[in-house]
């Protein structure tokens, strides 16, 4: 008996443990730091006969005369709650048997909830309820509202985190001096505010979370992130690296032989790069620039820099098209300099690939996709990876990269403008170049927004383009579901397309084609063989072809705005005017509405890319669950950036005075969370 009653309270921990662990509350820290959402106002009472007029949550008090489960026509729980001014029903559609007994007739409770005019009169469905005694006190202050998982109580978890604020205070980690210099309070002194607030402070004053409390715990957050992220990048710098030392001589016949000159904006970053590249430990650097900024070129002139100093270099692409056509670009700059470039992609046949993993081995440059951080593929000398359009790649590959031949220097490459505030929080362990000009002589894109019954219209543009000697991209819409479906789609666009413009030459190019069809596709679109390319959204990164400069987007709604944007930088790349015409279908939702005002009204990758974070918030935005990395919980980038900037210094002064202090300001924010942080 003893023994079934002990095993029966081990499960019930367990049970509270496992619901804990799925709210990350492991340590006793981890409940101090788990704050309330929002904050109820349970400090008065509404007579019943008034409480139908209020809007909003309200408490009532009364007791139970009524409690049923009835069927109409689902199962429910339904009772009635009297006071002296009138009465009202409660209704549960899903309920416990705890529940049900707590509103047996007779009781008295007090509940919390929304009033609605119901059938029989007015309800509330799911109100909060608790069984009180006549001479229970109201609460004098707020009642906290904790983020919760299905089974665990409010009241349950209230009650472990009351226990935790009644152990020892936390120790401090900032200084007094910065706390004053803050105008902050102490950790210790913040929780105890936002998780029992005294009773003069009303829900609006820690709602908008700009409270000198909300304040503190955010910067403690973002603290953590910049120490954590500082630490990785400390981290490298004990990490070998080859100095790649060389005099410059290999990139200067590689610019002597381009017919433009280098914008300012690519002749600064390959100075960072080349500074990096010169210190003997791994290079980390994001190259940042909009679409068409030419970014390939700069990567180009790294390379060289590792090439010259004799080491090798491989460039990877996230799509075969786009390691192609990498590959055809560096083919023709550096077969004059007498450098030997290799292709290595995930699908040749197995004999070639055996002779290409080979040729990678001792090759100056290879290009390929992922399968260049494959199994078997080993390189002698490797000196740097360059990585295109890095937001692609998965956490996986991105691991893979970190295992594979020692640390070799790394060069991300990102076409999506990652905003500022959003790059100094979680891109702080990478050094950033920009690139923040585009070549001269480019014309601006004007974008269209048609409805899809104007078809007729954009089919006359693009009879008057291609007369005018130009090409033309026609991107069929996005179809997440269905891959077959979205090829089928892309099919029939040919298929009517060839059909509607029968003195055109149409091509069509999609994921299922064959590597080596879609090579003929799109060698044929580069010579001007093809007036018009019938695409999937396989063309979204990277693709050049300068006459190209008119561009249709089908479904144009579908599409995300960093897509949009993506897809419209494969035209405006040469001296024609470019256009690129939008044909949505109605109606609109808001979100869609909101993404074409913003890719109609701008052109600069960076506005766009700030606004995109408005409208989705960080966690969409940079893809989390890809990135494997720890969303923010409290602060918020654009709400807090003055805190980001606070952060950033603040972290390296403690990495530097302090490092005890930071490492364990870090381990009570992210405990042992942040190993991803640095994949
Ligand atoms: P992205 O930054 O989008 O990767 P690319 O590297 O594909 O851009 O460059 C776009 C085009 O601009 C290419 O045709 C490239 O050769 C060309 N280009 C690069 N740098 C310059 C420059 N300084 N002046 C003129 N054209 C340039
Ligand atoms: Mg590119």
């Amino acid at each position: 008996m003893g023994n079934d009653k002990k095993t029966a309270c081990k499960k019930k921990s367990s049970n509270l443990q496992e619901k804990l662990k799925r709210l990350n509350l492991t340590r006793r820290e981890d409940l101090l730091l788990h704050l309330p959402l929002r904050y109820e106002d349970e400090t008065r009472l509404t007579p019943m006969a008034d409480a139908a007029q209020s809007a909003g949550n309200v408490q009532v008090e009364g007791e139970i005369t009524d409690c049923q489960i009835e069927f109409r026509p689902r199962r429910q729980l339904v009772a009635r709650l009297a006071d002296a001014s009138g009465a009202l029903t409660l209704r549960f559609i899903h309920f416990y048997p705890s529940q049900q007994a707590a509103l047996a007739i007779g009781n008295r409770v007090r509940c919390v909830g929304e009033i609605r005019q119901g059938f029989f009169g007015a309800e509330m469905v799911h109100p909060r309820c608790r069984v009180v005694l006549p001479d229970t006190p109201l609460p004098q202050a707020l009642t906290p509202v904790y983020p919760t998982t299905a089974g665990l109580a409010q009241s349950a978890l209230a009650k472990l985190i009351a226990d935790a604020l009644a152990g020892l205070p936390l120790t401090e980690t900032l200084t007094a001096e910065t706390r004053a210099q803050l105008r902050l309070p102490t950790l210790w002194d913040a929780l105890h505010f936002l998780h029992r607030p005294p009773a003069d402070v009303a829900a609006d004053a820690l709602d908008t979370r700009r409270h000198p409390a909300w304040l503190r715990v955010k910067l403690d957050e973002l603290l953590a992130q910049q120490i954590s992220l500082r630490q990785a990048y400390r981290a490298r710098r004990e990490i070998g690296a080859p100095r790649l030392l060389a005099s410059g001589a290999l990139a200067a016949l590689l610019i002597a032989r381009l017919p433009f000159a280098l914008t300012a904006a690519q002749v600064f970053a390959v100075s960072e790069i080349n500074a990096d590249l010169a210190q003997p430990y791994p290079m980390q650097r994001l190259l940042q620039g909009d679409v068409g900024a030419g970014k390939t070129l700069v990567a180009a002139l790294a390379a060289c820099q590792a090439i010259e100093s004799g080491w090798q270099v491989a460039f990877m692409a996230p799509t075969e098209i786009l390691a192609e056509q990498h590959y055809l670009k560096l083919t023709q700059w550096f077969a004059a300099l007498k450098v030997e470039v290799a292709w290595l992609s995930g699908s040749q046949k197995s004999r070639q690939k055996q002779a290409q993993q080979a040729a990678a081995r001792t090759a100056a440059l290879v290009v390929g996709t992922h399968a260049l951080i494959q199994e078997g593929v080993d390189y002698e000398r490797l000196g740097l990876i360059i990585i295109d359009e890095q937001h692609r790649f998965g956490v996986q590959q991105r691991l893979a990269l970190r295992q594979k031949g020692g640390a070799p220097h790394q060069l991300m490459m990102s076409a999506t403008p990652i905003p500022r505030t959003l790059a100094m929080s979680y891109c702080a362990d990478l050094d950033v170049s920009v690139l923040d000009e585009l070549p001269p002589g480019r014309t601006p894109i004007r974008t269209h927004l048609a409805r899809d019954g104007r078809r007729d219209e954009v089919m006359a543009y693009v009879r008057k383009k291609v007369a005018a000697g130009r090409q033309v991209y026609w991107v069929c819409p996005l179809i997440e579901e269905s891959e077959t479906l979205q090829l089928q789609t892309a099919q029939d666009t040919h298929a009517w397309l060839t059909e509607a413009l029968p003195d055109l030459n149409i091509g069509l190019v999609h994921g299922r084609l064959k590597p080596a069809e879609k090579q003929a596709v799109m060698a044929a679109f580069v010579a001007g063989e093809l007036d018009l390319l019938v695409a999937t959204t396989v063309i979204e990164v990277g693709v050049d072809v300068p006459n190209a400069s008119l561009m249709v987007i089908e479904h144009a709604e579908r599409f995300g705005l960093s897509q949009l944007h993506q897809l419209r930088g494969r035209v405006g790349r040469g001296a024609h005017e470019s256009a690129c015409v939008l044909l949505y279908a109605e109606p609109l939702s808001q979100l869609a509405r909101a993404r074409l005002k913003i890719i109609f009204e701008h052109t600069d990758g960076f506005e766009i890319a700030r606004r995109d974070l408005q409208l989705r918030g960080p966690g969409e935005f940079i893809g989390s669950r890809q990135s494997g990395m720890p969303l923010l919980r409290y602060a918020d980038l654009e709400q807090d950036a003055d805190l980001v900037e606070t952060a950033r210094t603040l972290a390296e002064t403690m990495l530097t005075k302090t490092p005890e202090q930071a490492d364990a300001h870090r381990k009570r924010w992210l405990g042992g969370r942040e190993e991803l942080l640095k994949a």
